[in-house]
């Protein structure tokens, strides 16, 4: 019997392509993804299906965010020669692995699902709740296994998918004439949850709080600005709240100097630092980690031809690599594989 632990570690994660990409991506995954990608094989997934589970009526949002996405990538020091970039709809493999997995989940489960359920209620789906949406952790299971991945670096709201998908890798498992599907773990970076601009508890594309790595300085600026401090703290003299502070969240996320941090809170919890000074500092610091990619981000779309050449590059690898595992699962169930 195949003992799917020893494998060497594979790498997967992905972005829905609903709009580009933002802080929260940037500390919440992509950091993590560019400091990895040479220390295991990764594959980064542009989930167009998914994206489109709750934009059904936009299709064309979702497609001209693809090469949006792929862009971010590049800019952020993604590097194709390390990390396999591919197309969720270019990946067949991918939607029967989903047909197949949706027979042993039931109704009730995807329904259990915290982050599904959260999704659900903000987006005021009710009566109209999309069937591929309601699926869409299954379908996220089925990219998972396919890639055969062990690590998948993802922001909190990920982790019940996770959980999830362990389940169908179990239950698949105990299916098949031999074990096939790997067993995943989340990987949370320090701050797996970026809160949005507007202090809401997630930076999130659909929320329409969020600064994108194409932000420019003005919009960075302006953002910073109007982050909520402490309501509480109106004098510079008066102490100030740190917790739930966002413009301290960011500190802790962004500023490359956490003792300088830790005495930046200490000062203001006593009192005498203005809520000005403190932005001030996050502005510094968002305005250098952003300039060098916005400006790379600039030539990467400049050419998309080239960005799509990368695509289908990366795409071709998935493709044989995700057919394996559905010929194998396959194989396992008893089923023919013709082609
Ligand atoms: P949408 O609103 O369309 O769902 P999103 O902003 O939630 O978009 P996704 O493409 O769903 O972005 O998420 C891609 C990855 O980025 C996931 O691993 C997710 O956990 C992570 N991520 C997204 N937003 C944040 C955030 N605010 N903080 C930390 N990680 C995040
Ligand atoms: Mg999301």
């Amino acid at each position: 019997m195949t003992d799917l632990t020893r494998q060497p570690h594979v790498i997967l994660t992905g972005d829905r392509p609903t709009g580009q990409l933002h802080l929260g991506h940037y500390v919440g995954s992509l950091r993590q993804r560019v400091a990895l990608q040479t220390q295991h094989p990764q594959y980064i997934l542009i989930a167009d299906l998914q994206g489109l589970t709750d934009n059904g009526s936009q299709p064309q949002k979702i497609a001209s965010n693809v090469l949006e996405v792929m862009a971010d990538y590049l800019a952020v020091g993604i590097d194709p020669s390390h990390s396999t970039i591919c197309l969720q709809s270019a990946l067949p493999a991918l939607a029967e692995l989903t047909m197949l997995y949706m027979n042993i989940v039931t109704v009730s489960r995807v329904e259990r699902n915290p982050t599904v359920k959260n999704e659900i209620q903000q987006k005021g789906f009710a009566r109209s709740l999309p069937t591929g949406f309601l699926v869409y952790p299954i379908s996220q299971a089925a990219d998972i296994t396919a890639f055969g991945a062990s690590l998948v670096p993802v922001g909190d709201d990920q982790l019940p998918m996770i959980e999830q998908t362990n389940e169908i890798v179990h239950k698949m498992n105990s299916l098949l004439s031999e074990p096939v599907l790997r067993r995943c773990q989340a990987l949370l970076s320090p701050v797996s949850r970026l809160p949005g601009i507007d202090g809401n508890a997630k930076m999130s594309k659909s929320l329409g709080n969020t600064l994108t790595l194409s932000a420019t300085e003005e919009q960075i600026h302006k953002a910073v600005g109007a982050m909520y401090t402490d309501p509480q703290h109106l004098r510079i003299s008066d102490p100030g709240q740190v917790e739930g502070n966002v413009v301290f969240t960011y500190l802790d996320a962004f500023h490359p100097d956490a003792e300088k941090v830790a005495a930046m809170k200490a000062h203001y919890r006593q009192g005498g630092l203005g809520d000005r000074q403190c932005k001030m500092a996050l502005e510094e610091c968002l305005q250098a980690l952003l300039a060098p990619i916005r400006e790379r981000r600039k030539e990467m779309i400049a050419d998309k031809g080239a960005l799509l050449a990368l695509l289908k590059q990366g795409s071709e690898k998935a493709h044989d690599h995700t057919q394996k595992t559905l010929h194998a699962v396959k194989r396992g169930l008893g089923l023919p594989v013709m082609f």
